[in-house]
């Protein structure tokens, strides 16, 4: 049960700047231009959080150049607290080039020769800040490589230790590991610490190399300190399984344009509900309820092109819930 009406969530990782090609369907090297949008899956998710009048931070390292300055702005715009940023003053702010092909493809091209997000340095995070967290985000791209790893490693080690619930969405993003193998170990050797996970279908099916609609195969990633797991369908909504109950919510149909940062809406929404009210992991009702309205949030936010343009506020997401009841 939480004592504090506005909780602090802090999301850690990486922060950056997408550019997307501004026709679509075109490939990387045919596009003639692109539009720069504000991207990295745990910022995102503080935004969301904010967005819906929750209490956020964000965690991160980005350049000391106009990037990154204007990612901070952007930060600062939606209400999330960004005093947890540092600037590098060598490395740049990370840039990823996106395109979904007429054939469904994605391509992704990256910019991190390293990036800063990847020079975050344990002696550089703000543990008074952590510290204040009611509930710690994180993915599995700060893994990826050293001194970022032990930095993302030693703030879980500190989260857990005051008392902080872990939430792990490890967002896979396979260009950037080494290998398959090395992105599978990597993504699994932080899986046992978490409280709570989120993975999409595709994940399951890449971690456990299984399908992902068996029910067996989703509970081989279950284990026993995890007081609940999710697992993300896209437009059918979601499933749960928590230590007693285990279900499926539906989702809403809407008209998706683009499906960025859906389920980083979903993420922050749901977190938003955890942090007011940490029963909602023992009482199904309740988390059917908060799943709910996470569908919602991962629904508006594929309505409209872009990640932190399209969260949804609280109204917006009470309104498609409630439309479905009626
Ligand atoms: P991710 O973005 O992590 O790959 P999903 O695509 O599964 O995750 O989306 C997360 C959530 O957003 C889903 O569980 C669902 O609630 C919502 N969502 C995603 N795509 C759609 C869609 N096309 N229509 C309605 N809801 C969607």
């Amino acid at each position: 049960m939480t004592t504090n009406p506005t909780p602090l969530i802090v999301t850690f990782g990486e922060m950056l700047i997408d550019f997307v090609p501004d026709v679509a369907g075109v490939s990387l090297a045919e596009s003639g231009g692109f539009i720069k949008a504000p991207g990295g899956a745990p910022a995102n998710v503080a935004c969301a959080i904010s967005k819906l009048g929750g209490k956020s931070a964000f965690i991160g390292k980005v350049g000391d150049d106009e990037f990154g300055h204007m990612l901070v702005d952007i930060l600062k715009k939606n209400g999330v607290n960004s005093e947890g940023v540092c600037y590098d003053p060598h490395a740049r702010t990370a840039l990823a080039f996106v395109t979904l092909k007429k054939n469904g493809e994605r391509e992704f091209m990256f910019y991190r020769n390293p990036s800063a997000d990847m020079l975050l340095k344990e002696s550089e995070l703000n543990m008074g800040l952590l510290k204040q967290a009611k509930v710690f985000h994180y993915g599995s791209i700060s893994l990826i490589s050293e001194p970022c790893r032990s930095a993302h490693l030693t703030a879980m080690k500190a989260a857990r230790e005051a008392g902080i619930l872990l939430s792990y969405d490890p967002n896979v993003r396979l260009p950037l590991w080494p290998s398959s193998d090395a992105a599978r170990d990597g993504i699994k050797s932080i899986w046992k610490d978490a409280d709570f996970i989120k993975v999409s279908d595709d994940e399951v099916a890449f971690l456990t190399q299984g399908d992902p609609e068996k029910e067996d195969v989703v509970l081989s990633l279950w284990h026993d300190r995890l007081k609940l797991l999710v697992v993300t369908d896209g437009e059918k909504g979601c499933r749960y399984f928590a230590k007693g109950f285990k279900g499926r919510v539906p989702g809403f149909s809407v008209k998706a344009v683009d499906t960025t940062g859906a389920g980083d809406a979903f993420v922050g929404s749901f977190l938003l509900s955890v942090a007011k009210d940490t029963s909602i992991f023992d009482k199904e009702e309740k988390l059917r309820e908060a799943l709910a309205f996470a569908n919602a949030c991962g629904a508006i936010c594929t309505t409209q092109k872009g990640a932190i343009p399209a969260l949804p506020s609280t109204s917006d997401a009470l309104a498609l819930v409630k439309s479905k009841a009626n």
